[in-house]
């Protein structure tokens, strides 16, 4: 495949430079054209390519050789930089109809959702934050999608805060800052990744802010998404943090329990497979608070039955998993406690998650809530998710009511130290 000797070459290089060193020299380069025989790539200088010619040269011929065979050449023009396409694919995975919506990612969902439908006039910009690995490249990307569907005369750009600096140092470096704003001027609908990154880099946010500013007035449409709020990336200008606040800023959490179990099965079936109950359960319970690790952790599970023809069971993910797994936790986990309530009580794990509310899976439903409660990290709700669905003042209730009884019932309260001593023993 010809169109990715230029990636698989600077994916060569990039082995063997420092990331400063090969951004320097390769990050200006821009294929020309690409055939069987020939890589042509354009230079913005001749100065700048003479000294690439004179260090680089043998590097780059080596790592061609190694890649397409000796007969492969690549030859250096000079000349100006296009422009970044404005219409390059968006992920096909990213969409909006493949996001599972939880409490935790809901308002985000739904503001990215009005700004796909109405863009540059519900709200602008929209400032979405969070946590690695919790969708905001995903949201990104869907309002991308969606916007090229039902809107397809609009110019949108997801722009990555990386690429951004990079292409500003370049246009600095080679005198092209005129060029490098008006690549920006005909975008309808801005999609910026990561803006965390424009923390401490002063210039980059004064011509940052400048772009913000002429799209906005232009009622163009700004989306903007970071690891953090506005006000706590670190050396972000007033004006900077000021402006991204006009509009609407909104977080997204780590998903609770029930929302992980959707995401499992939704990702398991998106690979053709279904995962036991059991073993979406044990998932579900030990990876919480990164949504790239849960699909990680699928995607090994059914790689590997598939693989070996062997069944998915809860026992082949702990050993598939065991450095997941055994990520030091400091607290006994939900499984524990089910086992240690399941063994006592005499019944089914299922029975503990399901709706039935006889006296006899009752009791040990709310003493698990009880014992969640008291010695693991998890929140009310997703205590009450992990027991069947049940909300955050279900689990409020249940920790009241075996407190109270533990006061006035000498046995139980021992029954209650036993189940809290196994757990201890248990970690
Ligand atoms: P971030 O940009 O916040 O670090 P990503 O958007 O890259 O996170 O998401 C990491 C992975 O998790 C992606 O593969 C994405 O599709 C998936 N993901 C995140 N949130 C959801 C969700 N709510 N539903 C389905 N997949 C999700
Ligand atoms: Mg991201």
């Amino acid at each position: 495949m010809s169109a990715s000797v230029w990636h698989r070459l600077q994916a060569r290089l990039q082995k063997s430079l420092p990331p400063e060193e090969f951004r320097t020299w390769f990050g200006p380069l821009a294929v020309e054209s690409e055939s069987d025989r020939r890589l042509v790539l354009r230079a913005p200088n001749q100065r700048f390519l003479s000294s690439l010619e004179e260090v680089y040269r043998p590097m780059v011929d080596r790592a061609v050789a190694d890649l397409q065979g000796a007969s492969f050449e690549v030859l250096f023009s000079v000349g100006e930089a296009q422009p970044a396409a404005a219409d390059e694919p968006f992920e096909t995975r990213y969409q909006f109809e493949t996001f599972v919506v939880g409490n935790s990612n809901q308002l985000a969902y739904a503001a990215a959702r009005a700004v796909a439908a109405r863009p540059g006039r519900s709200y602008n910009p929209l400032f979405l934050y969070g946590g690695v690995g919790l969708g905001k490249t995903h949201l990104l990307h869907a309002i991308g999608h969606s916007i090229r569907h039902s809107h397809s005369k609009l110019q949108v750009k997801y722009l990555p805060t990386e690429q951004f600096v990079n292409e500003l140092i370049n246009s600095i470096r080679f005198d092209r800052t005129a060029a490098f704003r008006e690549r920006y001027r005909s975008i309808d609908v801005l999609l910026v990744d990561d803006v965390q990154f424009l923390g401490n880099k002063e210039r980059t946010q004064e011509e940052f802010f400048h772009t913000f500013n002429t799209l906005y007035n232009a009622g163009k449409q700004i989306v903007l998404s970071s690891d953090s709020s506005p006000k706590e990336i670190p050396k972000l200008q007033e004006r900077m943090v000021s402006r991204f606040k006009w509009g609407l800023v909104t977080e997204i959490e780590p998903p609770c329990y029930e929302t992980r179990m959707a995401i499992l099965k939704r990702k398991s079936k998106e690979r053709g497979h279904e995962l036991p109950e059991d073993v979406a359960r044990l998932l579900a319970e030990h990876v919480d608070t990164n949504i790239r690790e849960l699909e990680g952790a699928v995607t090994r599970v059914i790689g590997y039955a598939t693989l070996s023809g062997q069944s998915i069971t809860a026992d082949l993910a702990r050993r598939l998993l065991r450095d997941v797994f055994s990520s030091p936790r400091g607290q006994p986990s939900m499984e524990d406690i089910l086992r240690v309530v399941t063994a006592h009580f005499g019944v089914k794990v299922t029975d503990l998650q399901s709706k039935k509310r006889t006296n006899a899976i009752a009791l040990p439903r709310q003493v698990g809530m009880y014992l969640a409660r008291k010695i693991t990290r998890h929140s009310l709700e997703e205590i009450g998710g992990f027991f069947g669905g049940r909300d955050h003042s279900t689990v409020l209730y249940a920790v009241d009511k075996i407190d109270r009884e533990s006061r006035q019932d000498e046995r139980f309260r021992e029954l209650i130290a036993t189940f809290l001593g196994q757990l201890q023993r248990a970690t």
